[in-house]
């Protein structure tokens, strides 16, 4: 089994198990030695905290259970991504949030890329900070008024030769000329960076479309195969761990991954190595655990039922 590094966080002795309730349907699992939460429909949803979310948090932080926060939103800088935590009440500095933005702009730089064509909304471009930005959304975000339709026209644009083409999720924002500006930058070289393949999120109007879909079109079109920067990257996980400085020898099935996507959250944690617990909230479906053969460690109503 593959050990974590090394660190303050030392726990003595062998492993400790949920033994001191012979009741708990889970006696049998290791205790958590550190917990990576998902936002999005884990530790709130549309626009408010899951119920008892808040009070969890604050009673692991309370009992210095180390924590880090994982999320694939990427039309919001991590800036603003604390600051709506914080607003709901979750006691979280900047440090223990880790983006699949800010992921993204880690892997740019692993590549040693330079130039950037940001299809994410212009709000998140401070999370791009360093990269010289080409087209895409960026042009957006230096237009007078930030308005989509003064982008390049369709077809009509300069075209733009970047080191790697960044997806997030557009939603709305979405048009065929921004397709197109990503398409002929990948055919003429560029690298695609996904920040992430999420099929669909729950919003207030229900499931929607992410940036999955949208990744996938540009690979078809310009037959290419992208990187995917967040979850269910294993680099994603391990460098939000990596950050936790836990003791050399906790075992990496004693870090608990805790989400509502089975494959994003729970799939990617496992193949990392990793322990995944599910919460049926948020993008959850009845029917999903059948389907998709994936097995959590724990299936949990809401994040509340953790403790
Ligand atoms: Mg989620």
């Amino acid at each position: 089994m593959r050990e974590c590094g090394t660190g303050p966080y030392r726990r003595p002795g062998p492993r400790r198990y949920h033994s001191l309730n012979p009741t708990f349907p889970y006696s049998h699992i290791p205790l958590p030695s550190a917990y990576l939460f998902d936002l999005d429909g884990t530790l709130y949803q549309n626009n408010a905290a899951i119920p008892g979310a808040v009070d969890l948090i604050r009673r692991l932080k309370a009992q210095g259970t180390p924590c880090r926060f994982l999320t694939n939103t990427t039309s919001k800088p991590r800036s603003s991504i604390v600051t709506r935590l914080r607003g709901y009440g979750f006691p979280v500095e900047n440090h223990e949030v880790f983006t699949a933005l800010l992921a993204g702009a880690e892997l740019a730089r692993s590549l040693e890329c330079r130039t950037l064509m940001p299809l994410v909304r212009s709000e998140a471009l401070e999370d791009l900070k360093g990269f010289e930005l080409l087209g895409g959304t960026a042009v957006w975000s230096r237009s007078p008024v930030g308005d989509p339709s003064l982008g390049t026209g369709a077809g009509s644009g300069p075209i733009y030769n970047p080191d790697a083409v960044v997806v997030g999720d557009l939603a709305e924002d979405w048009s065929f000329d921004l397709l197109q500006q990503g398409f002929t930058a990948l055919r003429a070289g560029a690298r695609l960076i996904a920040l992430s393949r999420d099929r669909y999120w729950m919003t207030g109007r229900g499931l929607t479309i992410d940036a999955g879909p949208f990744v996938a079109a540009l690979e078809y079109a310009a037959e290419v195969t992208s990187m995917v920067a967040g979850k269910p990257s294993a680099a994603f996980f391990d460098g939000a761990v990596e950050s936790l400085h836990l003791a050399a020898g906790i075992p990496r099935d004693e870090i608990v991954m805790v989400g509502d996507d089975l494959r994003g959250d729970i799939e990617g944690a496992q193949a990392a190595g990793y322990t995944g617990y599910l919460v049926r909230t948020g993008k959850y479906q009845e029917g999903q655990l059948a389907d998709l053969g994936i097995a959590p460690g724990r299936i949990l109503e809401s994040v509340a039922e953790l403790l």
